[in-house]
């Protein structure tokens, strides 16, 4: 599943190819997945211009200047294609937009997603994005306002960063190296984060993700333009890497329930009760 470093990639090669350029056309060939009639969303991105692409949590935001913005969300997963010229690009999708000078885009849903168009001004009413918490690569998202985020927070630590609502773009693949790399488990008790320990969660967290953008994302999402991301299966630290010895401490890494969601963790460095041990 997509999360932040998947979409910031995504939204600076978008920038990189299609903004300023005039919208042509737009093919909808999944209604479902819009905020609006198809011939509505059609005239009106219709002549309009492709300006910033940005991302945030797991939706793009594409301006449509004037006023207007189109929200993406990939959902499960999507193959998100630049097309290079009309007669570029791949055959099944189910959105399209076509631009002046011939270039474009595609999107199909390997499971679902939305496509959503909102007028500027009106995005804080549209739902889905405006209940996002700060991104976490925000560079409003300081030390300060992560301590005040988690400040009287109850629940578990895991549980929480993947909460969309208080930090937007954590999943469940990221997570395990985040909270690896503080010394967390993920099953600790908000309350029970000493100053120190959230002071190295919130390094960790940009540690992390910033060294994923920086290689191009995950290997099991593709691009832009349709290539696997270089951030592959040997730089994870603990994630997914069950059975096998610890970077640090050499313990094996072992795979265990955290409620609905699995976590990958080293035991020793990453203790569920560290005050008492
Ligand atoms: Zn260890």
């Amino acid at each position: 599943m997509p999360e932040l470093p998947e979409l910031a990639v995504l939204a600076r090669q978008m920038a990189r190819e299609l903004r300023g350029k005039p919208i042509a056309g737009v093919d909808v060939r999944q209604p479902k997945c819009l905020n609006m009639p198809p011939e509505q969303m059609i005239n009106t991105l219709s002549g309009k211009r492709v300006g910033e692409i940005t991302s945030k949590g797991k939706w793009l935001f594409v301006s449509v200047e004037p006023g207007h913005t189109l929200l993406i969300n990939l959902g499960m997963g999507a193959d998100l294609l630049y097309c290079a010229s009309p007669s570029d690009g791949p055959d099944v999708y189910q959105f399209r937009v076509d631009l002046d000078d011939g270039t474009g885009f595609t999107i199909r849903f390997w499971w679902f997603g939305y496509v959503h168009l909102v007028r500027t001004d009106e995005l804080r009413s549209h739902a889905m994005t405006s209940t996002l918490g700060p991104s976490a690569l925000d560079p409003d998202f300081t030390l300060e306002a992560f301590r005040k985020l988690l400040e009287g927070r109850r629940g578990m630590i895991k549980a929480f960063l993947l909460n969309q609502r208080n930090l937007a773009g954590i999943g469940n693949a990221y997570v395990h190296d985040i909270l690896f790399g503080a010394g967390i488990h993920p099953q600790r008790p908000i309350q029970s984060l000493s100053a120190a320990e959230i002071d190295a969660l919130y390094a960790s967290v940009r540690r992390v993700l910033e060294a994923a953008i920086h290689s191009g994302a995950a290997y099991y999402e593709k691009d832009f333009y349709g290539r696997p991301g270089g951030y592959t299966e040997d730089q994870w630290a603990v994630g997914y890497r069950e059975g096998e010895p610890c970077p640090k401490c050499g313990t094996s890494i072992v795979k265990i329930k955290t409620g609905s969601t699995s976590s990958f963790i080293c035991p020793t460095c990453q203790p569920l009760n560290p005050h008492t041990s």
